[in-house]
């Protein structure tokens, strides 16, 4: 139980983790194991969902450890478990505020809580084109992750098409190439955003096709994606292409609109760390996971950084006993 849940007079915590996907949830199984009986403000909107993006994943084949893949949504339920069972204390509220400019730090939810150390996962959320088949085809050929979901049945030997024109939409494609027999990357302009190497690996691969001045309005089939609707933004002209998997990289969105002015964060959002480190601009505050990584974004380098962060965070908190 949180002590400020209590009424009473408010305890500091040792740390205090925001998020639970696996970047929050590793960090909680290391905070636990290093009895700094973390809290957990799980999110239940904020991002989506509690338990982050891997809770909208269908099978997750490629966390080293489940040879037979493992659910999104099981996965996140066993890290939670594991942090549970050494002592993490979940507390399900999004977090509206944290204030930083004061020891001790403050999070602030439904619940207040008062921490000496600060373990930021929040993760970001893939762009979404909103198309109209999108809710009834998401998961269902329809993703936001082609080296999440890319290698699935669904997908082999079959045309797929990649919304986007920046590195993201590039590598995804050059990936899906190994899988599929034909790859449209959609784009709404004439130029790729994507740096030049990229452009040109893209516009030499023999399965890459490029549909310029593009943009996807919708998606066919009813089970599963059968096609897409394709618009030239030039002529105006609507056309269909039998196409089996529909995958998005159009940027994603860090969930930091909480700390914004608090923690110093790159030109697009994302939290700026101490290179090789998951220390912020803040004392005391950490960051792991996808808030802080917009390269990497996979549920194993999260994971990863979470526990860079809980052991970031046990270090500062021995620096600053007494
Ligand atoms: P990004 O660079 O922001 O590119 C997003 C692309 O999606 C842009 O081409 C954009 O079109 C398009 N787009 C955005 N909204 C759209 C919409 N509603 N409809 C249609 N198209 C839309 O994102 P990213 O590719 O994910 O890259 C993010 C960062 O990670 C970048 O700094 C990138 O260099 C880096 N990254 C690096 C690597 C690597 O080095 N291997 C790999 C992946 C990502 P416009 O061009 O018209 O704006």
């Amino acid at each position: 139980m949180v002590a400020a849940a209590q009424g009473k007079e408010q305890f500091v915590e040792k740390v205090v983790i925001i998020g639970s996907g696996p970047a929050g949830l590793t960090a909680a199984v290391y905070c636990a194991r290093a009895n700094l009986n973390p809290v957990v403000f799980e999110g239940v909107m904020a991002g989506g969902s509690a338990g982050g993006q891997l809770t909208t994943t269908t099978e997750v084949e490629n966390f080293p450890g489940f040879p037979d893949g493992i659910t999104g949504p099981e996965l996140v339920e066993r890290m939670k478990q594991q942090a549970v069972k050494y002592g993490a204390r979940m507390v399900p509220e999004d977090v509206l505020a944290i204030d930083c400019a004061h020891a001790p730090l403050m999070v602030k939810g439904d619940t207040e809580v008062q921490a000496h150390a600060v373990i930021i996962a929040t993760g970001a959320v893939a762009k979404r084109m909103h198309v109209p088949a999108e809710e009834r085809l998401w998961n269902r050929g329809i993703s936001a992750c082609a080296v999440c979901d890319g290698a699935l049945p669904i997908f082999r030997n079959k045309e797929l098409l990649v919304v986007g024109g920046g590195d993201s939409a590039v590598e995804e494609a050059s990936y899906l190439t190994n899988f599929a027999s034909m790859v449209y990357i959609v784009h709404r302009r004439d130029a790729l955003r994507a740096s030049q190497i990229m452009v040109k690996r893209a516009m030499e691969h023999p399965k890459i096709t490029l549909l310029w001045n593009t943009v996807l309005v919708d998606a066919l089939g009813t089970q599963k994606v059968e096609g897409a609707v394709l618009k030239d933004v030039v002529s105006g002209a609507t056309r269909e292409i039998p196409v089996n998997g529909i995958f998005y990289a159009i940027g994603h969105t860090p969930n930091t609109a909480f700390i914004e002015g608090q923690i110093k964060l790159n030109e697009t959002g994302y939290i700026v760390t101490v290179p090789s480190s998951t220390v912020t601009s803040a004392e005391g505050v950490f960051a792991c996971g996808d808030v802080q990584d917009s390269r990497y974004r996979q549920a194993i380098t999260a994971a990863g950084s979470g526990c860079m962060a809980a052991l970031d965070a046990q270090r500062y908190l021995e620096s600053h006993e007494g």
